[in-house]
């Protein structure tokens, strides 16, 4: 049963939703302000369904633009706080690729050092290469002039980490409302929302609403009144008109069904997640080419295999979402691609292609007219956490909300807020072909 009205009401029980619903009662508590009574999470399904239950899982902070890093190295803090509860696996993650990206990963490192975030960076395709065999012998990827070690950062496993954060709400009373969809609100005069209408009956807002609706953003964006296009200003002045708010893009990713313990380091440990991007050609083992561009795959040990993916797929129009992850997979090519560039790297991998399966990995994301997250206020007491598909790492980016539901600022998520299209505040952009980095 959905109460009648609630301080605070949360919707959507993925990363972010859980996040801030936790923080938030804690916040409360210490405070002496309240507590997690104070606070219901409403999920249309169970918590994980969304996004946060179908990402690869990597935390990394390997990221151009100086606001993402600096707000990453708070994430990290947050997931290195209780690697248990949230099984977070602190393993490092290795960013490779060619000359073209070597001064990118140069400023992401000189900024870790700046900031105080564990990293290394090697120069040079032979000093890369033997960075690398000291960690896998069997290393043999080409075309690799720059390695970027991140000592921190790693993956945690999705749903496992959902559970610990839910328990973790639980346990400061806050009640999570499962299978009760939002699906509008009401509005006083002045814009504030007044009461969440969902289909088990409305619930009236003592104090603020948090939207974290992880991939269905779009749908809360025009439940909201808020326009499909937007203009963007750019630094220089210029402006461009009527872009996408929004747009889908398709993750591809799957796994190999192999022990986990044979990807490991020389030493036997777990291996760091590595992602590489290369210009080298790309052989299938039978020798055909499948091409002779950039090119770049992810991959971490999982618990049956081995799991990653490859660049996205734009999707054009609009997305059945539900249910989600949404029908939308994999291409023909991926499997092809993937485990070609799995042997390209190591040799442990050669042959892997039989062992691909299209496991329950791989899904759709929403992102901004400019790829990055909107974190703000879309009304007077109605916070948006919209993460443009980056952030199951962003486990922090809840506790920096709870602060500013409370009056606080925040200036981690400054550089996110929605004005920016306006005021021509954009991230800088990267050489990564990814969207997200
Ligand atoms: C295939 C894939 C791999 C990814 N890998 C990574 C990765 O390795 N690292 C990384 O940092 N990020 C990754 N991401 C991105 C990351 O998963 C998301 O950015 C993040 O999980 C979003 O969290 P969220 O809480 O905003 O949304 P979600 O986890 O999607 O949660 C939103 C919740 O809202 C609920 N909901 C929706 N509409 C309503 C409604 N009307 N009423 C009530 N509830 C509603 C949904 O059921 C859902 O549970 C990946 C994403 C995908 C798709």
């Amino acid at each position: 049963m959905i109460p009648a009205s609630s301080r605070f009401v949360v919707v959507g029980a993925g990363m972010h939703g859980l996040s801030t619903a936790y923080h938030l009662a804690v916040e409360l508590r210490q405070r002496g302000q309240g507590s997690g009574a104070d606070v219901i999470v409403l999920e249309k399904s169970t918590p994980g369904a969304g996004a946060t239950g179908i990402a690869c899982g990597v935390v990394r902070n390997n990221y151009f633009q100086p606001a993402m890093s600096e707000l990453m190295q708070a994430c990290v803090e947050v997931w290195e706080s209780d690697p248990e509860a949230y099984h977070y696996n602190p393993v490092g993650y290795i960013a490779l690729g060619p000359q073209v990206q070597e001064s990118d990963l140069e400023s992401v490192f000189e900024r870790h050092q700046r900031i105080g975030y564990d990293s290394e960076l090697i120069l040079g395709e032979a000093e890369v290469d033997a960075h690398m065999k000291g960690l896998f012998p069997d290393w043999r990827a080409k075309g690799v002039t720059v390695c970027l070690h991140e000592h921190q950062g790693g993956f945690a496993f999705n749903m496992e980490a959902v559970a610990g954060l839910r328990d973790k709400c639980l346990s400061e009373g806050v009640a999570i409302h499962t299978h009760t969809e939002v699906t509008g609100f009401e509005l006083a005069a002045d814009d504030t929302v007044t009461a969440v209408q969902t289909d088990q009956g409305r619930i009236e807002v003592g104090d603020q609403v948090v939207i974290a609706p992880g991939p269905w953003a779009q749908k809360f964006w025009a439940m909201l009144g808020l326009p499909a296009k937007i203009d963007i200003h750019t630094p220089s002045g210029d402006v461009v008109r009527d872009q996408p708010m929004w747009t889908y893009w398709n993750l591809q990713e799957g796994e190999i069904t192999v022990d986990p313990l044979m990807f490991a380091t020389a030493d036997g440990s777990a291996p760091p997640v590595i992602h590489i991007d290369t210009d080298a050609p790309l052989h299938t083992d039978e020798g055909k080419l499948l091409t002779d561009e950039l090119w770049g795959i992810y991959f971490k040990r999982d618990r049956h295999g081995v799991q990653g993916g490859a660049s996205p797929l734009t999707v054009d129009g609009d997305v059945e979402l539900d249910p989600y992850p949404s029908t939308t997979n994999v291409d023909d090519e991926f499997p092809d691609m993937w485990c070609a560039a799995l042997s390209h790297s190591m040799s442990r991998f050669e042959g892997c292609r039989g062992l691909y399966k299209q496991a329950r990995s791989g899904g759709v994301g929403s992102f901004t007219a400019d790829n990055f997250p909107v974190f703000d206020y879309l009304k007077p007491n109605l916070y948006a956490i919209l993460d443009s598909n980056h952030g199951y790492k962003m486990i922090g980016v809840g506790r920096e909300v709870s602060r500013i539901l409370l009056g606080d600022s925040a200036p981690l998520l400054t550089p996110f807020r929605f004005e920016r299209f306006a005021t021509g505040d954009l991230h800088p952009v990267s050489h990564s072909p990814y969207p997200w980095s």
